[in-house]
């Protein structure tokens, strides 16, 4: 049931996400309007729009972060739904609320929820309520008072990481490994929180020394129903950004993924999440706990899909629509193993961004093999924006099968008159580490600086 008319969905992004979106759009039957900034007039993935609408400069703040620039355009071209994909304002709660003022819907939950589960303090207090594990450390933010925040690293136990409530993007933390080292960490902490989220409120929690970034997809309708969907492993990152994913897990038993993942549904339910989400754990010795939630869909989300044949951008705008999802737990299997490589527009040696005009490209195919990726021939990509140009992925029948897969189609692929980081990947499914599974955050790091990974 969508109503009477066709209904038409806006596209607030750009790059591969939009690419997915509008195709996701176009299988429900929906209108589609794309805006884009001057910088991303010619952007491949605008001719699968029925509309675009230019809304801005190159610089994100006055295009794509602009939200009173596509509340116009949403109203000017009678979009009545908005997919924000993933960055830019896909988890501003006031982008959330205008939309809602202006009549518009949201492919996402409601602002009210994401507010509260973006600020970290809130999440963790939201997540300890349902039964999900939290790192160990007060749900409650430092109250300002030396004495006090001495005492819960002391009772926390070292080393503690000192973390922003409205942290992001890696940034706004500070590892403590020593007493006497608390009090400047906390103020240059609190300072920092100040000026890049406007919120001072910071935390304290145990500092994991060797984890694995191990996230459960959801999936929410508004009727009452919540699924998990699965684990990804997202470890292989560097400098906290995500480089290959898989699905599952590797080496950690179903039934504690399965436990982890009930868990996460129950907590949809009581936050009354709508919607695609990710709640997003540390995997050490055994123990899952729980970092933070993001509340839209992800980067790496193609990995389960290809392990649960579902499409999930097309369940999410469904789920917006009103409609229910129409299945339930048990009518989701996991088959196989899938692996997901973000190649980006840099040098693969000095890993510096290079974009460029895009003079050849061959893309590789065959069983099990899917590309996510906007270039074309001719296309000169914008310095910008994310380096983000293709989203490799393949999927087997065990992981040896995806990752032979993967090695084959980074050997095919090829994507000339830019930097492309094809043959760093190439190497990362060759190191023996990764290649046995289960690395931890810190080892692609270590490996790029040539320093020892165990
Ligand atoms: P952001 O919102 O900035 O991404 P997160 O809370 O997700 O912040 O943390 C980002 C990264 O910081 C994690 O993926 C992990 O590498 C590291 N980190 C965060 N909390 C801890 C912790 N308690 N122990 C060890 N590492 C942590």
């Amino acid at each position: 049931m969508t109503g009477p008319a066709p209904r038409t969905l806006l596209v607030a992004n750009r790059g591969e996400i939009a690419l997915r979106i509008l195709r996701a759009a176009r299988r429900l039957g929906l209108r589609t309007v794309c805006v884009h900034s001057v910088a991303d007039a010619d952007g491949p993935w605008l001719s699968m729009a029925d509309r675009t609408i230019c809304i801005g400069p190159a610089p994100a703040r006055d295009s794509y972060l602009d939200i009173a620039a596509i509340l116009r355009a949403a109203l000017a071209t009678g979009a009545d739904l908005v997919h924000p994909g993933y960055g830019f304002l896909s988890e501003s709660p006031a982008f959330a609320e205008a939309l809602a003022e202006a009549g518009l819907t949201l492919v996402g939950p409601t602002a009210e929820v994401m507010r509260r589960m973006g600020d970290k303090v809130e999440a963790k207090r939201a997540m300890i309520e349902a039964g999900v594990p939290c790192v160990p450390g007060p749900d409650r933010p430092l109250s300002g008072d030396p004495v006090e925040a001495a005492e819960v690293a002391a009772e926390t136990g070292y080393p503690v990481i000192v973390k922003a409530a409205g942290g992001g993007g890696g940034r706004g933390m500070r590892v403590v490994r020593r007493a006497e080292d608390l009090p400047e960490a906390v103020m240059l902490c609190r300072q920092e929180a100040e000026r890049f989220f406007g919120n001072p409120a910071i935390y304290i929690e145990k500092f994991l020394e060797k984890p694995r970034h191990v996230e459960i997809q959801v999936m929410a309708d508004g009727h009452g129903t919540a699924l998990w969907l699965g684990a990804r492993d997202c470890s292989l990152q560097r400098r906290h950004q995500k480089v290959i994913e898989e699905s599952p897990a590797p080496g950690i038993a179903p039934q504690d993924i399965a436990d982890l993942g009930t868990r996460c549904a129950q907590a949809c339910r009581m936050l009354g999440y709508t919607g695609a989400g990710t709640f997003e754990f540390l995997y050490e010795d055994g123990g899952f706990y729980f970092i933070e939630m993001n509340t839209r869909i992800q980067v790496e989300h193609p990995v389960s899909e290809e392990v649960t044949g579902l499409d999930l951008v097309t369940m999410q705008i469904s789920v917006a629509l009103g409609d229910p999802l129409g299945i339930t737990q048990e009518d989701v299997r996991f088959a196989g193993h899938a692996i997901e490589c973000r190649i980006t527009a840099e040098d693969a040696e000095t890993l510096r961004p290079a974009p460029g005009r895009i003079t050849a490209l061959h893309l590789p195919g065959g069983p099990g093999v899917r590309v996510d990726s906007h270039l074309a021939p001719g296309y000169r990509i914008p310095a910008s924006y994310d380096s983000l140009i293709a989203k490799l992925v393949t999927h087997g029948a065990t992981r040896q099968e995806a990752l032979d897969r993967m090695r084959a189609a980074l050997d095919e692929y090829r994507i000339e008159g830019c930097g492309s980081t094809i043959p760093l990947l190439r190497r990362l499914v060759d190191d023996p580490a990764f290649a046995a599974g289960g690395v931890s955050i810190h080892h692609l790091d270590r490996l790029l600086a040539g320093e020892p990974t165990t």
